[in-house]
């Protein structure tokens, strides 16, 4: 099968497409025909060396992937051969603490696709029966393939960490971006008023369609001072902080007495004042998130399925094409997800 192999860690140049081996199906797996993954900023994060994430090379790349049961164990009950499905790309241990508190995302030994072991830029991939869900009625591989990672990021972020009430005012960083993206769409999906950022007005176009209520463009305009003439002084009941360093101050300074910040990221660096005197004095929570568990894939594929959210797609390419797609990616000039068709 062809694949896109991580050679050596140079960047997106140490990526071929090759032949390689169709993976053996193990007891409790599936094998499934690849018809479509998505790009993330971990994918270049690999490619530039992968620090501190355990894995070998030559590796497929990919975390985000959705394709056809081809194969499965005779005595599989839950899934069938040709149905299609999305791939929840954490696999777990089941056995430690945390998986058997059912928090499978916390697990001690999770691993994810694409990171540490063999991921979805390939025609086929092999995985646990438990982490493969049926695609939504109407939806195409691609926009199946642009749920996992950014779709869940945000549905954690929201919906079980950030809980923003009905009326709630929630501040998202960067819209254009896959998580921001999509947690804007969970956040109105709860009711709740949005105000964006970005620095691009074609990107701030689209979220209004999207449904945003507010658009701050933070090329011209100072972002704090906007958010506090739009919350009349009072400030947004929850951050939505993918950006870090960058954007921590304001994230601080925009969110209310007892409001909560919740982080899935530091592109911009991980580092920025704590503001403690700020945190304990106006009682702020801040909480981290990452990906999200089965259980929450599940919610928000049910919640996909009744049309409450449908990913971005920003450009598709073939399979051939990885390192041109994330060469945009890298760019930053995306809206939604950049997908692979297989
Ligand atoms: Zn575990």
């Amino acid at each position: 099968m062809r694949a896109a192999l991580l050679l050596r860690h140079d960047g997106i140049d140490g990526i071929a497409i090759e032949n390689v081996a169709i993976p053996e199906r193990q007891p409790g797996e599936v094998l499934v025909r690849l018809e479509a993954a998505c790009l993330n900023r971990v994918d270049l994060y690999m490619a530039g060396g992968g620090a501190g994430i355990t894995h070998r090379l030559p590796m497929i790349l990919g975390v985000d992937g959705a394709g056809e049961i081809v194969e499965c164990d005779p005595g599989e009950t839950t899934r069938r051969v040709g149905e299609k499905v999305v791939i929840y790309p954490g696999l777990w241990c089941g056995r430690c603490e945390f998986c058997r508190r059912g928090d499978n995302v916390l697990c001690t030994k999770l691993r994810l696709l694409g990171e540490h072991r063999d991921g979805t830029f390939a025609e086929y991939i092999t995985v646990p029966a438990v982490n493969v869900f049926p695609i939504p009625a109407g939806w195409s591989a691609v926009e199946a393939a642009a749920v996992p990672v950014a779709g869940l990021t945000a549905w954690r972020m929201l919906v079980t960490k950030g809980r923003p009430l009905p009326g709630a005012t929630v501040l998202i960083f960067g819209i254009g971006g896959g998580v921001s993206l999509a947690a804007l769409q969970i956040a109105t999906m709860m009711g709740a008023e949005t105000i964006v950022t970005s620095g691009n007005a074609a990107k701030l176009a689209r979220a209004r369609e999207l449904g945003a209520t507010h658009m701050i463009d933070h090329a011209g305009e100072d972002v704090l001072k906007r958010v506090m003439e739009i919350t009349g002084g009072r400030g947004v009941d929850l951050v939505i902080e993918n950006v870090g360093k960058a954007t921590w101050d304001v994230a601080m300074r925009a969110v209310v007495r007892g409001g909560r910040i919740v982080c899935c990221g530091a592109t911009t660096g991980g580092n920025p004042s704590a503001d403690l005197q700020r945190l304990f004095i106006r009682q702020i929570e801040v909480l981290g998130s990452t990906l999200g568990n089965p259980g929450e894939f599940a919610d928000l594929l049910t919640g996909a399925g009744r049309g409450l959210f449908r990913p971005v797609i920003d450009a598709e390419f073939e399979l051939a094409e990885v390192p041109k797609a994330l060469r945009r990616l890298e760019q930053g000039e995306q809206l939604g997800k950049i997908a692979i068709r297989i």
